[in-house]
């Protein structure tokens, strides 16, 4: 008997050679193979008549062969079979391309079904290279399968019909009938059976609903069991709410978004379980200052706090900031980083553990070493648009059980964010600061480049900054600009007299801090760089910025990049510029164009990319999803998420027995996502 966990080459009509070239799809088992879903489906079940067959779009036609096709050889390796089918009433033209085996199955006065996109003119109409059947055979929705050299969709087909009458009895069902009957959900046979072949449109749609809802539940469970054993831990408790002062003491007026920010942490941070806090505002919005308010609480309450940013350039941009913020109010601050002497770290840490230093800077790689506390209670990650999903695990296995607090630049649909978040609870700060002028941003062709380099000089005649931001650091691939060569050719031909820095990935942590601060203290005018400054760095005299190949950056990316300008009070000016014919890198950069919204530009970049490249799955652990599309599925997102809460509610580790099949699938779906805390 064939069963689920069977290879594949015992499946009737594979054997060995074929289960090759199974393996080759990612299909090694006959369990895969029934989980192999269709990428497509043709429905031939709605026969459309000849004269009514829309142009440019695929339907089935059914027609009688009128003669049997001629061979035509237009040049040596190229024939084409030509002829025509009628369904009594019209007639329609069939060309085939080199397939004599597809030609000499037509037989004249024969009926067939043929499936194509159709074209042609009012006077007759035309399908060239359809798909053939017999016209006793059709009449159902076929399922087309990714297929690789010497697999054609129509064997795997064929297999896989023979593995659902095989063994698709023999299914587990994972999902409990209490949960099916809720959610109004197929059982396993049947949605396995009516995804590959669906009788009608209706059969698709409940086989799509129960596998997309079972593996997004996965998905969430997952995630969640990943940090449930921070669940119900008592952190270090804030017993007095100092946030209020530390708003007073900025040199500016916190807006309303910020403030509730900050108000739904300090509650948080009252309460005997840990906070755990995603607070999502848009590049600019003014996250710095929330943090540094419950950062200043803490320190009140002789509680500790650690902040951490992802690059070595922010961590020491966020040791200026809060240490500038915190100037006179006793709080003191350290920044640990890699390039620090190995003394001075072990000063650093010092203080730390004997409780000298209430706020420790760093990038995630310090924080994560042996850095001892002597009271930590609250943790700021400052993600900005990355999103590390098992990072964070990692973290609260530090001991303590602190307060955590993450910071992300990208704004993400509610359901999405508790699909991705789970438990997190987040705050929204969907207001700017006033006075902000979002950036106009340009595009450019190549051949205007001078033009733009005399506009950025107006801005510099104005006393304002800029950057000029390159895809690479040195001369590699020619038609990319990299920012060293390309700051010797501004220096040398357009921008002599003027002061310019470079920046780049591969300078020791001590001459970007040097260029950074010479930039923030205005006294490097241009600033040619990597991508080094997409995150986070703050210089508002900064009002210009030129992207060179700028169809090489996501959407996001560019987002994070035109972040850096438009923080002060002038106009600001982004240009991109670039040479691309691609209409989908036009299309990305024209939508750059159009809108500073990053929630706008984050959903396009997600639809463009999908949800897991988006969201770095393979760095940061998501695993791949089969079927389910967190862009579009949001329905079912929204159920399954609801769902997994219900599940948790009355089992938080999974361990009933009637738990035990969605426990294998969250195993299943994580076993090569790395997701091991
Ligand atoms: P992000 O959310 O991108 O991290 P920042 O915290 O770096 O933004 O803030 C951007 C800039 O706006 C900083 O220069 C900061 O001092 C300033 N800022 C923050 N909040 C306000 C406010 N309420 N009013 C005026 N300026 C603000
Ligand atoms: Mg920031």
């Amino acid at each position: 008997m064939i069963r689920p966990d069977s290879d594949i080459k015992y499946l009737k009509g594979v054997g060995e050679r074929r289960a090759q070239l199974f393996a080759k799809l990612g299909v090694p088992t006959v369990g895969a193979l029934l989980r192999f879903y269709p990428r497509a489906y043709e429905d031939w079940s709605k026969i459309i008549p000849i004269d009514e067959a829309p142009f440019g779009e695929n339907c089935c036609v059914r027609g009688v062969v009128v003669r049997k096709p001629e061979a035509n050889l237009i040049r040596r390796g190229l024939t084409i079979y030509k002829t025509e089918v009628t369904d009594g009433k019209s007639l329609m033209r069939i060309t085939i391309f080199n397939s004599r085996y597809a030609a000499d199955k037509l037989v004249q006065g024969e009926e067939y079904l043929f499936f194509g996109k159709v074209t042609g003119n009012l006077w007759g109409r035309e399908m060239a290279s359809p798909a053939i059947e017999r016209a006793s055979g059709g009449d159902r929705i076929r399922p087309i399968y990714r297929c690789t050299e010497g697999l054609s969709s129509n064997v795997i087909e064929m297999r896989t019909a023979a593995a659902i009458e095989g063994a698709a009895e023999s299914c587990a069902e994972a999902l409990p009938r209490d949960l099916r009957e809720k959610y109004d959900l197929l059982g396993i046979k049947d949605a396995l059976t009516q995804i590959h072949f669906p009788k009608s449109g209706g059969e698709l749609e409940a086989a799509r609903k129960r596998l997309i809802f079972e593996e997004l539940l996965t998905l969430r469970l997952g995630l969640s069991l990943m940090r449930s054993g921070k669940r119900g831990r008592v952190g270090v408790k804030i017993e007095r709410d100092r946030t209020g002062e530390f708003l007073d003491l900025l040199p500016f007026r916190a807006t309303n978004a910020q403030k509730r920010a900050v108000a739904d942490a300090a509650r948080d941070m009252m309460r005997d379980e840990p906070m755990n806090r995603l607070v999502q505002g848009d590049v600019g919005s003014g996250k710095t200052a929330v943090a540094a308010a419950l950062v200043y609480s803490a320190a009140k309450n002789a509680v500790q706090s650690a902040v951490m940013a992802p690059t070595e350039i922010l961590a020491s941009q966020h040791f200026k900031t809060f240490s500038s913020f915190f100037e006179g109010t006793g709080i003191k601050c350290a920044l640990l980083t890699g390039s620090l002497s190995a003394s001075e770290k072990r000063a650093v840490k010092e203080k730390v553990k004997n409780g000298e230093i209430n706020l420790l800077i760093g990038t995630h790689a310090v924080i994560q070493k042996d850095v001892e506390f002597l009271r930590l209670g609250l943790i700021v990650t400052d993600e900005q648009h990355r999103f590390g999903v098992a990072q964070r695990g990692a973290l609260s296995k530090k001991g303590v059980n602190p307060h955590t607090l993450v910071m992300s630049a990208t704004p993400i649909p509610r359901t999405l964010a508790l699909m991705i978040y789970g438990d997190l609870d987040i705050s929204v700060i969907d207001e700017m600061p006033p006075g902000r002028l979002p950036p106009e941003t340009y595009l450019i062709s190549g051949d205007k480049r001078e033009r733009a380099y005399n506009y950025i000089k107006r801005h510099l005649d104005r006393g304002l900054q800029g950057y000029i931001v390159c895809p690479l650091i040195e001369e590699g691939e020619s038609e990319l600009f990299a920012a060293r060569e390309y700051k010797e050719m501004l220096e040398s031909r357009y921008f002599a007299d003027r002061k310019l820095g470079l920046l780049h990935g591969r300078m020791k942590q001590a001459e970007k801090e040097s260029v950074m601060s010479s930039f923030a203290a205005g006294k490097i005018e241009l600033l040619v760089s990597t991508t080094v400054i997409e995150v986070g760095v703050d210089v508002p005299n900064a009002a210009v910025m030129l992207v060179e190949n700028a169809e090489r950056f996501g959407l996001s990316q560019l987002h994070q990049l035109r972040g850096r300008i438009g923080r002060g009070a002038a106009k600001s000016s982004c240009i991109l510029v670039s040479d691309a014919q691609g209409k989908e890198a036009l299309r990305r950069l024209k939508i750059m164009a159009s809108t500073s919204d990053g929630f706008k530009i984050a959903e396009e970049d997600m639809r463009l990319r999908g949800p897991g490249d988006f969201f770095g799955s393979r760095q940061h652990g998501l695993p791949e999803l089969k079927i389910a599309d967190m862009m579009t599925d949001t329905k079912l997102l929204a159920l399954a998420v609801k769902a997994a809460e219900e599940i948790l509610r009355d089992d938080p580790r999974l361990k009933d027995e009637k738990n035990k099949g969605i426990r294998a699938n969250v195993a299943e779906l994580f076993r090569s996502g790395g997701v091991s805390n």
